[in-house]
């Protein structure tokens, strides 16, 4: 039993070094990616349900590791959000949406309306609102194009702050969105002072369209609180036509999913000149 108890101890501790220089290494990875602006941006595109024209697109941060491939966001998300990373990352990002803007126009292109997902820690810095405008600005794209995607944890974290920084993003131009509606337990009550543009339905309600009529309780009910505080609507995660078909049947505004888009390089997007 001794034996055994220390085979599994040597195998115990062997799996955590190696799962701690693992995470170890990928976080120095990632302050090279910084360094040498490794990370990417793909575009999903938004459509209005009505006349299912293209109104927006979200971008999605993607990691082109040297060795390692196209990393999800999934890979390295959490790991920049512990080590303080998602700060200089957050703000690559903002960059390259503002880049990619100023391309789309220089070619002629409207450019669509982007969504872009802002970590809890980075809109929670005094600073953000000012350095947002700083750099949205010198860059001369304009702030009315750009959505600000945060998410119930933030206003959880530090209601007040959170709630000051919506205000004067809101006032300084920026479209704000809360993602993954539904999922995060944030109070009714709070939801009416927020200034909000949209409301992002989270994709396990969408999922689960036609298949458990609770989940399409919880749709109609967020639809119809969007309406009657004036917030847009936008259902995530949309994989089939009868999905498709639930939402426009009840009068959802928008929809990114699957079915209509996935994520892609910005030069593969469709959109107009
Ligand atoms: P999210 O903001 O909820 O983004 C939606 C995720 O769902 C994306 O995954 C998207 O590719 C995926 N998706 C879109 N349509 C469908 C569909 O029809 N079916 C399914 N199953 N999935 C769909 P992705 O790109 O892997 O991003 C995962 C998460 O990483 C995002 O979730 C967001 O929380 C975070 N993230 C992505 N980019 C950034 C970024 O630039 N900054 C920060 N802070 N977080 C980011
Ligand atoms: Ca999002
Ligand atoms: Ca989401
Ligand atoms: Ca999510």
């Amino acid at each position: 039993a001794k034996a055994q108890g220390k085979n599994r101890y040597v195998v115990y501790s062997e799996e955590f070094s190696d799962q701690a220089f693992h995470s170890f290494s990928l976080e120095q990875d990632l302050r090279v990616a910084l360094d040498e602006r490794q990370l990417v941006l793909h575009y999903q595109p938004q459509f209005d349900l009505e006349t299912m024209s293209l109104v927006g697109t979200e971008a999605l941060v993607r990691w082109n590791h040297p060795t390692r491939g196209l990393l999800a966001p999934g890979h390295f998300i959490e790991m920049a959000e512990e080590t303080q990373l998602i700060i200089p990352l957050g703000w690559q990002v903002i960059e390259l949406v503002c880049d990619q803007m100023k391309l789309w126009e220089q070619r002629g292109i409207t450019p669509p309306q982007v969504a872009i997902n802002i970590s809890p820690q980075q809109l929670l810095q005094i600073d953000f609102v000012e350095k947002l405008n700083k750099l949205v600005d010198g860059r001369g794209v304009a702030r009315t194009s750009i959505e600000l995607e945060i998410t119930e944890l933030m206003i959880m974290q530090d209601p007040d702050l959170a709630m000051m920084q919506l205000h004067r993003l809101r006032e300084s131009g920026y479209r704000i969105a809360l993602d993954d509606f539904g999922t995060g337990y944030s109070s009714l009550d709070r939801l009416k002072y927020l200034p909000l543009d949209r409301l992002k339905i989270d994709q396990a309600f969408t999922r689960d369209i036609g298949k458990n009529p609770k989940d399409e309780a919880v749709i109609l009910t967020i639809i119809a609180l969007g309406r009657s505080l004036g917030i847009e609507v936008l259902a995530e995660g949309v994989e089939t036509e009868s999905q498709l078909r639930f939402l426009s049947d009840h009068a959802c505004n928008s929809v990114q999913g699957y079915l209509l888009g996935r994520p892609i390089p910005a030069e593969e997007l469709c959109i107009g000149v």
